[in-house]
């Protein structure tokens, strides 16, 4: 059972690993921002809502992205674990799931911090070529990032739930090093 928050900045290779440490235990990988891009895709009215704050580079309304994890974490392959990706990104997001954690009897077993330099996200976001990835948005989500996602880690830090790691490192050394984490804290059990 492995149940872990994956924190970061965009960029980060939170999804990349993710992906991969998910097969690996065979959990399913949670990405709010995939969710909210499959919605955007198909109209929704939750990608509608949705569409102009992604654009923008800004944070999608608590409220939205809340009732969105409720019906994840809800279903049932959810119950053999699994990795968060891109939530919580707000303090009210985190309180949120602590709550809901609790109401479907789960815990989480750590949150991994993925350290990147701002100057190296920025050279790699520009790499990716998504529709949000041009500079003035990137610089504004790593600007988000920072006011509003960043305090998490003195949050979790101070739960002492948090592993820090480097993530400016080739895509092999990241995932030894997280392997490296999850073996030593046994946060796969
Ligand atoms: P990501 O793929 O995680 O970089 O997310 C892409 C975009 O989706 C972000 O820039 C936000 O607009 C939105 N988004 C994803 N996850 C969240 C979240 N937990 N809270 C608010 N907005 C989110």
């Amino acid at each position: 059972m492995v149940r872990l928050i994956f924190l970061g900045p965009p960029g980060a290779g939170k999804g990349t690993q993710a992906l991969v440490l998910a097969q690996a235990h065979s959990i399913p990988h949670i990405s709010t921002g995939d969710i909210l891009r499959a919605a955007v895709a198909q109209k929704t009215e939750l990608g509608q809502k949705a569409q102009s704050y992604m654009d923008k580079g800004e944070l999608v309304p608590d409220q939205l992205i809340l009732d969105m994890v409720r019906e994840r974490l809800g279903q049932s392959d959810a119950a053999q674990g699994w990795i968060l990706d891109g939530f919580p990104r707000t303090v009210v997001q985190a309180t949120f799931l602590d709550q809901l954690l609790q109401e479907i009897n789960q815990s989480c077993d750590g949150v991994v911090n993925f350290e990147v330099p701002d100057e190296v996200l920025v050279a790699r976001l520009l790499g990716r070529g998504r529709k949000d990835d041009n500079e003035d948005v990137i610089r504004h989500r790593l600007e988000v990032y920072h006011q509003q996602t960043a305090p998490l880690i003195d949050f979790y830090r101070d739960r002492q739930q948090l592993f820090a790691l480097d993530g400016n490192q080739s895509v092999d050394q990241v995932r030894e090093a997280l392997e490296q984490i999850v073996q030593s804290h046994s946060l796969a059990t």
